[in-house]
């Protein structure tokens, strides 16, 4: 082909058609490629034409090359667009779409009483003490006055891990550690943790549960400073109309024992479904602590005195939010925890 417009006109033709840059490319060898390109070769022989006609060709090859090379940018510029806009359409991102909502959790029923109960008692002055959760024998029994074959270990039973050790069954051996480490009375503890007896689940009992024990040794101490100080926490927890009455009972590790209950919040004391028409609700267990104890916590009881309490904190949850089966608070159906 010799003929720069025809040529032209092909070459652009092709361009137009073109669907990728890889064949833009070969179409731009193909014509403009310097030694074999269909435009290059349009100069083969004009060392024979004139010089009149050697200007005329040189200038139609130009135009030809000029021409083509355009068309070239201009589709290469066309499919570009078109890949952008592609891929706007396939690999789009709505800025403006709403977010998904995170998914807010919040602190278990039973973490917010055993904190609103930590924080009452640290505002009289008492101090969170922590024990490990497999005891052995010694400070889950011997140490609070419980001898091996006492009537009274049936009522403390738990899971042994071999002989001697085993998981506690309340957290009093945390105040005999606490007596131990820190020797030198007055002494002002609370022991929030996790417990475990060999029971079945139930509505009111499970082989794991939690408790806080109170511990104070100081000179003098009365049965009652204690009714008070539950008194107070009752009041601090329930609201300023609640009462607490204590019972004697029977307990290893005090001396005297006793129950202690809280008026009901329903009848306010005059008896009602709620209360078993008693008009009060049992809480937990306490007393002056037994000189025994005090000794194997390596105080002198002839020097020094104290009491102690302890409760449930699953039962303490179901008094203040009214909730009759314990089983509930570990069953993680969100229905009920969210509630709290
Ligand atoms: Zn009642």
């Amino acid at each position: 082909m010799n003929d720069p417009s025809a040529l032209t006109a092909d070459a652009v033709e092709a361009i137009g058609k073109s669907q990728t840059s890889a064949e833009l490319e070969r179409i731009e060898v193909e014509y403009l490629g310097r030694k074999s390109g269909h435009v290059s070769k349009l100069l083969e022989g004009i060392g024979r034409l004139s010089a009149d006609e050697r200007a005329v060709l040189g200038k139609a090859v130009n135009e030809a090359k000029r021409m083509i090379e355009g068309a070239l940018a201009a589709r290469r510029s066309q499919l570009e667009a078109t890949r952008l806009a592609d891929l706007a359409e396939t690999e789009a991102i709505d800025v403006t779409f709403p977010g998904r909502p995170l998914e807010r959790g919040q602190i278990h029923v039973l973490t917010q009483v055993r904190r609103q109960i930590e924080t009452v008692l640290e505002s009289l002055g008492y101090q969170v003490e922590l024990g490990p959760e497999v005891e052995t024998e010694w400070f889950n029994f011997e140490a609070l006055n419980i001898a091996a074959g006492h009537p009274a270990r049936e009522m403390w039973d738990s899971f042994y891990f071999g002989p001697g050790l085993l998981l506690r069954a309340h957290t009093s051996p945390v105040q005999i550690h606490a007596m131990q480490r820190i020797k030198e009375p007055p002494i002002y503890i609370i022991t929030p943790g996790r417990c475990y007896r060999r029971d079945a689940p139930e509505a009111t009992r499970l082989p794991y549960f939690s408790q806080v024990e109170g511990l104070a040794v100081d000179k003098g101490l009365t049965v009652g400073d204690m009714k008070g100080t539950l008194l107070f926490m009752i009041q601090s927890l329930y609201g300023r109309e609640r009462k607490v009455r204590v019972r004697p009972s029977f307990f290893p590790f005090t001396e005297p024992s006793f129950e202690f209950d809280v008026s009901c919040g329903i009848c306010g004391g005059m008896g009602c479904k709620s209360c078993r028409h008693k008009g009060w609700l049992e809480v937990g267990g306490c007393g002056m602590v037994h000189p025994q104890v005090l000794r194997n916590g390596g105080i002198d009881p002839s020097q020094w005195n104290g009491y102690a309490w302890g409760f449930g904190i699953e039962r303490m949850a179901m008094l203040k939010h009214d909730v009759d089966d314990m089983r509930l608070f570990y069953e993680s159906d969100l229905r009920f925890l969210e509630q709290f």
